[in-house]
């Protein structure tokens, strides 16, 4: 095989690790965005229950106030019952009693439900409270696994980055043009072995006088039907199982 199509080869394969190691950087942080955003709806919703919370103890402090103002007409009421001469004006007035304390007794069932309500709202933020803790801690553990992973992705980036720098020195310029322009257009695959006349990189069959040549190893080919650079593989090698997967 020509030496700079051997060294083509590697820096493929050194291409494709570093796309991937490129792309895992990229999804790392997106990741712990989504769950640092799950994380900001449970304090969203946090808020609003205290914030109800606010409003309920508000309406309770109110409604008691109302209460005593009402007991309070209710015993003016009661002690001006003993003031009444005529049996029509006392009458009149028990009445009054008695609409008084029915609005009064209606005001302490409002209280009782207020308070039922400051209970479920109670729960409510205790069990947000667990599961922002919860989260919280998740994200503080996945903060740190995340940037970790970074950390080592970035130090074998670099490293790869560096042998890939040395393996294109070995390949001629326009060589290298050719395969950056193939590899942009063929999902990062610009060179493919041949097997048996067949194009890994399509599966389809090259000529056979480009098969030939192939063969022969003095000239750079290019596939006829996808244009990949071509290299070609020999028959025991594939049998092997060493045909490397080539996605069209
Ligand atoms: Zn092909």
């Amino acid at each position: 095989m020509l030496p700079e199509l051997s060294k083509l080869i590697e820096v493929q394969e050194l291409d494709k690790v570093i796309q991937e190691i490129t792309e895992e950087l990229e999804r790392l942080p997106e990741e712990l965005k989504t769950e640092a955003a799950a994380l900001e709806d449970l304090q969203a919703q946090q808020a609003a229950h205290l914030q109800e919370m606010e409003n309920l103890k508000g309406r309770r402090r109110d409604t008691e106030t109302e209460t005593a103002d009402m007991e309070d007409g209710i015993k003016k009421s009661r002690a001006r019952l003993m003031e009444i001469k005529s049996n029509i004006e006392y009458k009149a007035m028990i009445k009054e009693i008695a609409f008084k304390e029915d609005q009064r007794d209606k005001q302490e069932t409002r209280i009782l439900e207020i308070m039922e309500q400051m209970e479920a709202q109670k729960r409510a933020l205790a069990d947000t409270e667990g599961q922002i803790q919860e989260r919280q801690a998740a994200l503080a553990q996945r903060s740190a696994a995340v940037a970790e992973a970074v950390k080592q992705l970035k130090q074998r980036l670099a490293g790869l980055e560096q042998q890939r720098k040395k393996q294109r020195k070995g390949v001629p310029a326009q060589l290298l043009k050719r395969y950056e322009f193939i590899r942009q257009r063929r999902n990062g695959t610009a060179i493919a072995p041949v097997n048996e006349g067949v194009c890994f990189g399509c599966h389809m069959n090259i000529l056979p006088q480009q098969f030939i040549d192939l063969q022969k190893g003095v000239e750079i080919l290019q596939c006829p039907h996808c244009q990949r650079i071509l290299y070609w593989q020999e028959e025991e090698a594939a049998e092997e199982g060493d045909a490397p997967q080539v996605q069209t």
